[in-house]
């Protein structure tokens, strides 16, 4: 199983499902908010073997932490995966919409300088800008839209761009959500839980839980829960063979 998007240094009590996610053999993706974040979450993950540490800004901080940008370019040299960084266009944060599209144009021109990297990215609201911003710097790497929630064709737009996408449960549990990973290229789909932010019945997903989304793959892929794990443990192969680097998973 692979959770590519989660958010383990804001859990309550993180150790407990780190090694939880080891014994269950989960590849997963910790993902982070601020570059401040950074130092303490690789010291939390230590050199488990299944678990990469992503270096991010998050929009919906940049309001805040944009001067952080600095640390961000700064420690970009220790990873090869970026997350989460992205652009919200909601109406509360549309006055940092500006700065945001700012913030994120620097990072994925880091990116490209660094030789590229994998980047994992919020669009909520703002996936044609976010679009716009990857056209814009193709040699930033290999996007991966998180829990996308754009137009179908946006989407299309996505997938000629080059995009990957991370799902979890809880977008395979809408109809509209249904009907986007259905028209994702199924060898460009990864699992992700979002957690701790996405919850069932007040509580937290946790990594391994990615399989209650397989129900629905399976269905749209018209195959085994089996083969969809396959599938998506063979898309991640494949992604971090993309990136040739010896520290991929
Ligand atoms: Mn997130």
């Amino acid at each position: 199983m692979i959770d590519f998007h989660c958010h383990i240094d804001l859990f309550k009590d993180p150790i407990p499902i780190l090694d939880e996610a080891e014994k269950k053999g989960v590849y997963l993706l910790a993902v982070t908010t601020t570059p401040k974040a950074w130092t303490g979450t690789k010291r939390l993950i230590g050199d488990r073997r299944r678990v990469r540490v992503a270096l991010g800004l998050h929009p919906e901080l940049v309001r805040e932490r944009h001067t952080e940008i600095a640390l961000f370019e700064h420690f970009l040299a220790e990873t090869d995966y970026v997350g989460e960084v992205g652009l919200d266009g909601s109406p509360h944060l549309s006055d940092s919409f500006e700065l945001q599209t700012k913030i994120l144009r620097r990072i994925l021109l880091a990116c490209s300088k660094a030789g590229g990297r994998i980047i994992s990215l919020h669009s909520r609201r703002a996936a044609s800008k976010v679009l716009d911003l990857l056209e814009a710097e193709p040699a930033a790497g290999t996007p991966i839209l998180h829990w996308f929630s754009g137009s179908a064709r946006e989407l299309e737009r996505a997938a000629q761009l080059g995009c990957w996408f991370s799902i979890g449960p809880l977008m395979t549990g809408s109809a509209k959500g249904r009907k986007l990973v259905e028209m994702m290229p199924r060898e460009r789909v990864l699992t992700e839980t979002d957690s701790p932010f996405a919850q069932i019945n007040g509580a937290p997903l946790s990594p391994w839980d990615v399989d209650l989304a397989y129900p629905v793959l399976s269905e749209l892929w018209n195959c085994s829960d089996e083969q969809v794990d396959k599938q998506v443990l063979s898309n991640l192969r494949n992604l971090t063979g993309v990136k040739g680097t010896a520290r991929g998973v």
